[in-house]
């Protein structure tokens, strides 16, 4: 038997499910194959940024591919098409892959699967995402779990599957060759981000890095933005450049050698799981990709203008935390989960702009963008989702940066406009006293904003709004429209607002 190995979002040889069964049963070899999908590229929610990474990270797995003896054979076009030409043109009696669980891509499969079928070549898949396939949990009454915690408890109840060994024979063949893709060949802007390191190689350096440095400190300190306790694996685990097994067993042998990494391992698996939770969620519910898990909560009527909607994207609040995060997403393309949190809850909460458009921008920017992820982080925030996030739960973006980035090196890195505040005012500039801000160069409304509301005012008005959708008896808005032209009016001079 010789088969087509279909690379998608598994850009890795090592701890590859599909190709190393593939190459286990095919006698007469394994073509490796990857096809680019253009209706990929036009996705409202497409960012240059991961098409970049995907691009560098098929570079170095084409090199790898080379130094198995084979090269990797490229088109472009819809799979449906290019995917059965290609076996056709290989010779190959079947079609290998690793399955994909967003609604539009099982669609795509399923298309791709009849037309091979079809044509009389086989399909073979395999579950490789995910430590837990989606439908192999579920509630005691027979229904998926939607709320995270007993979902990770009946996951912690299977096995966590061993990595396989990596590939390390592929077969020759006569596809013809292809250039590689460039974002200009490809009409993409450059992103404006720095290109985040892809490839097979620098994922498995983080998860080396990871091990050695972040692990001890994970469970205490991965909430803190500017501590180096996080993997960084997010981006890596989109594309599969590296494997979940190989990620999940790394962090348990490391446990199994030393005992005070334990309690460490056991949080940053939990974390690898809410990944599982969202891919289950948007799996079994389809709907969350268009609208509120909850469709009571479609019905929220958000007042927040796009002049919020702008300063927000921008970093631009005058709220020091929020403006961090967002200035980080623009500069990198990634965000700290605690920072990815405290904006989206201001997003939401603070400017009561639909947590769609946050979703949508974060899509636009993240270098490990994932509508399943995304999608679950910000209906959690939004309160509008599966778990069990209230949406009378807002965060203040004040005791939020106080409480995570005391010493300021989150917010003085990506606003260095405030870096000679003191740590007392660094999170509420707006209190600061005039001399304070004069000492540390800050004047309020030119070199950084004044806050574009007022939390507190804000609050109330988020809670009336859910009140309406609840019916419920949320506390109502207590000023009248003149009492908050007045509260704005006193913002504006830099008296501040309460918290
Ligand atoms: P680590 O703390 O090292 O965690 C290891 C891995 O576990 C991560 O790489 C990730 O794959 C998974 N993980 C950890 N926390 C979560 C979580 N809360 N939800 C889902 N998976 C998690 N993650 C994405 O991968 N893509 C997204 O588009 C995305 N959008 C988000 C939007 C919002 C509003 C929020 C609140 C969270 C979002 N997350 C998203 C989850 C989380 O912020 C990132 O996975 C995390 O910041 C990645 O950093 P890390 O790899 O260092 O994480």
């Amino acid at each position: 038997m010789r088969i087509l190995h279909w690379f998608r979002k598994d850009l890795r040889l090592d701890d590859n499910p599909a190709l190393s069964a593939a190459v286990h049963d095919a006698t007469r070899g394994v073509v490796p194959f990857y096809t680019s999908d253009p209706t990929w590229f036009a996705a409202p929610d497409m960012a240059p940024t991961r098409v970049r990474f995907v691009l560098d990270s098929l570079a170095e797995l084409a090199g790898r591919i080379e130094r198995c003896g084979s090269s990797l054979a490229l088109a472009h076009g819809d799979p449906v098409e290019t995917v059965v030409a290609a076996a056709r043109a290989a010779g190959a009696d079947a079609v290998s892959w690793n399955d994909e669980y967003e609604p539009e891509l099982r669609a795509r499969d399923e298309r791709v699967a009849a037309a091979l079928t079809a044509a009389g070549i086989g399909v073979r898949r395999a579950h490789d995402r995910l430590i837990v396939t989606p439908g192999a949990v579920q509630s005691g009454s027979g229904t998926p779990y939607t709320v995270y915690t007993p979902f990770r408890k009946a996951c912690e109840g299977l096995p966590i599957p061993t990595p396989h060994a990596a590939v390390t024979r592929l077969a020759p063949h006569d596809l013809p060759a292809r250039e590689f893709a460039t974002l200009a060949r490809l009409g993409l802007p450059e992103p404006a981000s720095a290109p985040w390191p892809a490839g097979e190689s620098n994922a498995q350096a983080r998860l080396e890095r990871f091990l050695a440095n972040g692990l001890a400190r994970y469970g205490s300190e991965r909430d803190y933005p500017s501590a180096p306790a996080v993997s960084q694996l997010s981006a890596d685990l989109k594309f599969g450049t590296i494997g979940i097994r190989r990620v999940a067993h790394a962090a348990l042998d490391a446990a199994q050698r030393d005992d005070t990494l334990v309690p460490h391992t056991v949080k940053f698996v939990q974390e690898l799981r809410w990944r599982d939770f969202f891919a289950h969620v948007l799996w079994n519910f389809p709907h969350v990709a268009h609208g509120a898990f909850r469709p009571e909560y479609d019905a929220l009527r958000w007042r927040g203008t796009d002049a919020m909607f702008a300063a927000w994207a921008e970093g631009r609040t005058g709220y020091p935390i929020v403006d961090a995060g967002m200035r980080e997403l623009l500069a990198t393309g990634l965000m700290h989960n605690r920072v990815r949190m405290i904006v989206a809850s201001f997003l939401t909460k603070d400017l009561l702009v639909d947590w769609r458009r946050g979703e949508r921008w974060f899509m636009q920017h993240l270098v490990d963008g994932d509508l399943a992820s995304n999608n679950g982080g910000w209906q959690w925030a939004a309160g509008t989702g599966t778990d069990a996030a209230p949406y009378f739960r807002i965060f203040n973006p004040v005791t939020q940066g106080m409480r995570f980035d005391a010493a300021g090196l989150y917010v003085r890195r990506w606003c260095p406009e405030l870096t000679r505040l003191p740590d007392a005012h660094l999170h509420a500039p707006w209190e600061a006293p005039p001399l304070v801000l004069a000492e540390a160069g800050v004047t309020l409304g030119e070199t950084y904003p004044f806050p574009v509301v007022d939390h507190a005012v804000q609050r109330e008005q988020a809670l009336a709004m859910y009140a309406e959708v609840k019916g419920a008896t949320a506390k109502p808005l207590t000023e009248s429209p003149d009492e908050r032209a007045a509260r704005a009016a006193k913002l504006r001079k830099g008296r501040g607002p309460r918290r």
